[in-house]
């Protein structure tokens, strides 16, 4: 159970510590706080953890300081909408906002080779107006031979480049926890030109110690990309693994799931579940086209393979895309083969308004829709 207090609540008024007497003497239950400090106000919300069969809505929606409760189910506990469709499905993070009404688009590097690639790339972002990018600095490879990123020594440059052409957040994959503290410092030591939403690959989605350690930090907010051999509820528990350590800022990422069945893909395209992710919990879901499909094919009419995925998870009304581009493929360390080309920047952001207007069309309709034919609901 969740009880939503009233935003602003005072933790020091004789109402809310009247309302924490009260909760403490509830047998068989215990107590979290969490706090969401917004632009505009502070939200608290308190979970009851335990026996809360026998506690009613209404007697607890009488107490002090309570505005609303949701009775949770057992799945997605802090993360899921549990039928209610009035808590944030959003969040701000270094100016940029993350929501499952709106759409970001985080084009960049795969891997970060040098520093004037990451220029090149960088300012192409700007010149198109964006505020987001991907640059990989630790990478998970499958042979140990290969390059393995150059980890903590990039991160000066790639932030000072970022704040010098206006990006306000890099998705950066994280692989051990020691990785979120010298992000902390690289950034610290130079003077916090950006931000940093840290990505948890496919590859650890269900490292639960390193989910633990990320979901105690709340500074950054978190990529998890979906795991690319489990169920979609076992990759959902893992984003739950973050959010019930503290951390709320999750975004959810598919990128396709491992079996010969999407073959000559790279993964099997899963972007029908946007949907589903979007109604079972309140996260802002990525799309990762280009480590789905792997490769530059495009079909008989000219369009890419990745424009075509990239428009099927637009139009299901994914919140973000996530995308590899290099300013020179053929020598990019990592993924060079489908990596999408900076000429190719201003088309692939073309293509992706005019299948995010497509979705908000779609969405229109059925709205009007639903209002015209069921209006108790549409309320
Ligand atoms: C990536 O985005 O660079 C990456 C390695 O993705 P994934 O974890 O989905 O393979
Ligand atoms: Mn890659």
């Amino acid at each position: 159970m969740i009880l939503i207090l009233t935003p602003d609540t005072d933790e020091n008024s004789p109402e809310y510590k009247e309302l924490s007497k009260h909760l403490s003497n509830l047998p068989n239950i215990r107590t979290r706080v969490h706090r969401e400090v917004g632009t505009q106000q502070v939200l608290t919300e308190i979970y009851l953890i335990g026996d809360t069969a026998s506690l009613t809505i209404e007697e607890m929606e009488a107490l002090p300081c309570v505005e609303r409760v949701v009775r949770v189910s057992q799945e997605y506990r802090v993360l899921g909408r549990h039928r209610d469709g009035q808590r944030s499905t959003s969040f701000e993070y270094n100016g940029v906002r993350f929501g499952q009404d709106n759409l970001n688009v985080f084009a960049g590097l795969c891997a970060v080779d040098t520093p004037e690639h990451v220029e090149r790339m960088m300012r192409a972002l700007q010149d198109h107006g964006q505020t987001c990018t991907r640059m990989g600095a630790y990478k998970p490879r499958t042979s140990p031979y290969s390059f393995q990123g150059h980890g903590k020594g990039c991160l000066p440059y790639v932030f000072e480049l970022a704040g010098k052409y206006g990006i306000r957040v890099i998705a950066m994959e994280v692989t051990h926890d020691s990785h979120v503290q010298e992000i902390r410092e690289a950034l610290e030591r130079t003077g916090r030109p950006t931000g940093v939403m840290l990505q948890i690959g496919t590859r650890n989605t269900q490292n639960f110690e390193l989910l633990k350690s990320v979901g105690r930090q709340q500074e950054f907010p978190v990529l998890l990309k979906r795991g690319f051999g489990i169920t979609l509820e076992e990759s959902l528990n893992a984003a739950e693994y973050l959010a019930s350590e503290g951390n709320h800022r999750v975004v959810f990422g598919l990128r396709g799931m491992k079996t010969n069945m999407g073959d000559p893909h790279r993964n099997f395209v899963d972007f029908a579940h946007v949907p589903v992710v979007k109604r079972l919990t309140r996260m802002p879901v990525c799309v990762d086209p280009s480590h789905s499909v792997g490769s530059r094919d495009a079909g008989p009419e000219g369009l890419l393979d990745i424009l075509h995925v990239t428009a099927q998870g637009i139009i299901a009304g994914a919140n973000m895309v996530l995308v590899d581009f290099h300013p020179e493929p053929s020598k990019a360390l990592v993924d060079g083969p489908q990596a999408l080309t900076l000429a190719e920047l201003p088309y692939f952001l073309e293509d992706v308004r005019i299948v995010r207007e497509a979705y908000e069309r779609r969405a229109a309709l059925a709205a009007a829709r639903s209002a015209r034919d069921d209006p108790a609901r549409a309320r």
